[in-house]
């Protein structure tokens, strides 16, 4: 049995399930990120450290289209917010600031995106951050409601 708390101590947190997959399968060491991440194809980088790769996207929607990715093996944000350790989390958002700046997006402005699972359109199952800029980049998402 467990030993009774003292009344002023907090609950502990309950333990979370495993984040879900939010429509996608679980993680495969073939997606095209990895093996951009391991140099097995080739991509346009212009960034990289201990946490993450930042490359052109292939096929840019705006004049400045890259790709930030954390160099672990998540799915998406939902897996790499949850179950990521705090040093890989704060590592990885300096680096999508860092690039960010470095690509002289910070006068103008740029938009930070990430898809997440299906209803999203995630295509490639490695937790990405789009940064897009160089143009008024309009809408957020398109009109419907
Ligand atoms: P998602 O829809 O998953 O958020 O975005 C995936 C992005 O990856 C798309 O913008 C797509 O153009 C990009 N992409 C897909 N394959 C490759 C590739 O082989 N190299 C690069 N650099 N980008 C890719």
């Amino acid at each position: 049995m467990a030993a009774p708390q003292p009344p002023d101590s907090p609950a502990p947190p309950p333990a979370l399930p495993p984040a879900p997959p939010t429509g996608l399968p679980p993680y495969d060491d073939g997606n095209v990120f990895a093996r951009i991440l391991r140099g097995e194809i080739p991509a346009r980088r212009v960034f990289e450290d201990d946490w993450a790769v930042a490359f052109h996207d292939i096929a840019p929607q705006a004049p400045v289209h890259v790709l930030v990715i954390p160099r672990g093996r998540y799915c998406s944000l939902a897996d790499f917010s949850a179950d990521a350790p705090a040093e890989a989390l704060a590592g990885f958002w300096r680096a999508v600031g860092r690039v960010a700046r470095e690509l002289g997006l910070e006068p103008g402005g740029y938009r930070a995106l990430c898809n997440t699972g299906v209803d999203a359109g995630q295509e490639v199952g490695h937790f990405h951050v789009h940064l897009f800029g160089g143009r008024r980049l309009g809408r957020m998402v398109p009109p419907g409601g």
